[in-house]
């Protein structure tokens, strides 16, 4: 079977539209009329029942919150300002009223907590498993859109808050292991007012999320030319990550480099405003600095750093975790 890159680059044809600024590829399309400094930017995701969540492990309101969230997530790695979102649902017989009525509650509810307004949707009969999708609409000055595109040889990589508790949480329910991991799996991070701000001041040379694990995502910032120069010791992990992991003899890094789901953001700052970023960023106690970008040599996209500054392998992590994802 094509892996999830093949099958998009099938859709992925050059469009040709003096409205459209970025089509596939990045984490958000960006369009709007050439004359408008204010653009559109638009997003979709979609939860199958079965891949993405399971009913006997979710409860209605935070499947929710996290449909909602992984939407704004996209638009917040773009640096844009969440507004509208459409609702698309495909419900099974099986799933009774009452789901859907505290499904649609908690929906209302985290409208109104991120400022968005839901104008629409579609609503069908699934014939055995429950799907939702959100369409996200956000706006953005033009010239304060970060893309995914964009880093420089030389240029510092940070990200916020910490990596694999998620993944972890996953782990956890599905060996039926209790932990406050597992809310950290169902109600992931929303940063749009912090990846706002740092678009606004022009910072960040390159932006997306961690939705498929810092690896991967990382690997989307360096276009042909760049490598991710990253050291394992100063990936931000928490202590409720590491305590967990060691209590069932798991690999904390594993869950870290290559779990996905934590929704943080990934970005490089230009070199040339490292300084101005430093003192800027004291005020978010959260965000890490783990590398750089330095040419490429080869096509290796990532080196990973051990204490001893040598490159760790790759191979051996992916027969961890990374590897049944
Ligand atoms: P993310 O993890 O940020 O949601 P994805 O890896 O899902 O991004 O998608 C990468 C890019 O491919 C995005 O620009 C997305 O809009 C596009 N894409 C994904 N699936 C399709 C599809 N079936 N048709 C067209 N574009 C797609
Ligand atoms: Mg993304």
């Amino acid at each position: 079977m094509l892996s999830e890159l093949n099958i998009i680059n099938l859709f992925n044809k050059r469009t040709r539209n003096r409205s459209l600024l970025r089509g596939i590829g990045d984490d958000a399309a960006v369009f709007g009329h050439p004359n408008d400094s204010l653009k559109w930017v638009v997003t979709q995701d979609l939860m199958s029942e079965g891949t993405h969540f399971r009913l006997d492990w979710i409860t209605p309101q935070d499947l929710a919150y996290k449909i909602i969230a992984v939407n704004l997530s996209d638009l917040a790695a773009m640096g844009a300002h969440p507004q509208f979102l459409l609702l698309s649902l495909g419900i099974p017989t099986k799933i009774p009223d009452i789901f859907l009525k505290k499904f649609s509650r908690a929906f209302h509810k985290i409208c109104r907590e991120q400022k968005v307004a839901l104008i629409g949707g579609d609503t069908c009969e699934s014939a055995h498993d429950l799907w939702l999708q959100v369409t996200a609409i956000g706006q953005a000055k033009k010239t304060q859109i970060a893309y995914r595109t964009g880093a420089k040889a030389g240029d510092p990589i940070y990200v916020t808050g910490s990596l694999g508790a998620s993944a972890l949480g996953l782990y956890c329910l599905e060996y039926g292991i209790k932990t406050p991991l597992i809310k950290r799996h169902h109600r992931p991070p929303v940063l749009t007012e912090f990846a706002h701000a740092l678009a606004q001041r022009g910072f960040a040379s390159s932006m997306t999320d961690v939705s498929d694990g810092l690896l991967l995502d990382l690997e989307t910032l360096c276009g042909d030319k760049l490598t991710a120069c990253i050291e394992a010791d100063k990936v931000p992990i928490d202590l409720q990550t590491r305590h967990t992991a060691k209590k069932h003899a798991l690999d904390p890094l594993s869950f870290a480099l290559g779990g996905g789901e934590d929704y943080e953001l990934i970005f490089t700052v230009r070199k040339s405003q490292n300084s101005l970023f430093h003192t800027w960023a004291k005020s978010f106690p959260h965000i890490t600095h783990i590398g750089h970008m330095i040419p490429s040599k080869d096509s290796n996209k990532l080196i990973v750093l051990d204490t001893h500054q040598h490159p760790l392998s790759l191979n051996h992590l992916s027969k961890g975790y990374i590897a049944r994802r």
